[in-house]
């Protein structure tokens, strides 16, 4: 399940896992939960998408209305 052909040796196997990443600091810490990351076993390499790239800089850009404010300010890949 949720296998697909790894873009950097082009085998199949490449694994989706999420991972929590924080951006910036201090007042501009922002935090963004469920980021999708292609890991491949045959290579090693872990790498984002171009779309997942773009998705990530279009909720910094909405980080004001969209992050919820805990302690910190968390938005969720969707
Ligand atoms: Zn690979």
């Amino acid at each position: 399940m949720n296998e697909s052909i790894c873009d950097i040796c082009g085998k199949n196997g490449a694994k989706i896992r999420r991972i929590t990443r924080s951006y910036g600091k201090g007042e501009n810490l922002l935090v963004i939960e469920n980021i999708p990351v292609i890991s491949c076993p045959n290579c090693g390499e872990s790498y984002l998408t171009a779309a997942t790239l773009h998705e990530i800089e279009r909720i910094k850009l909405h980080r004001k209305s969209w992050a919820q404010r805990r302690n910190i300010p968390v938005a969720a890949f969707v």
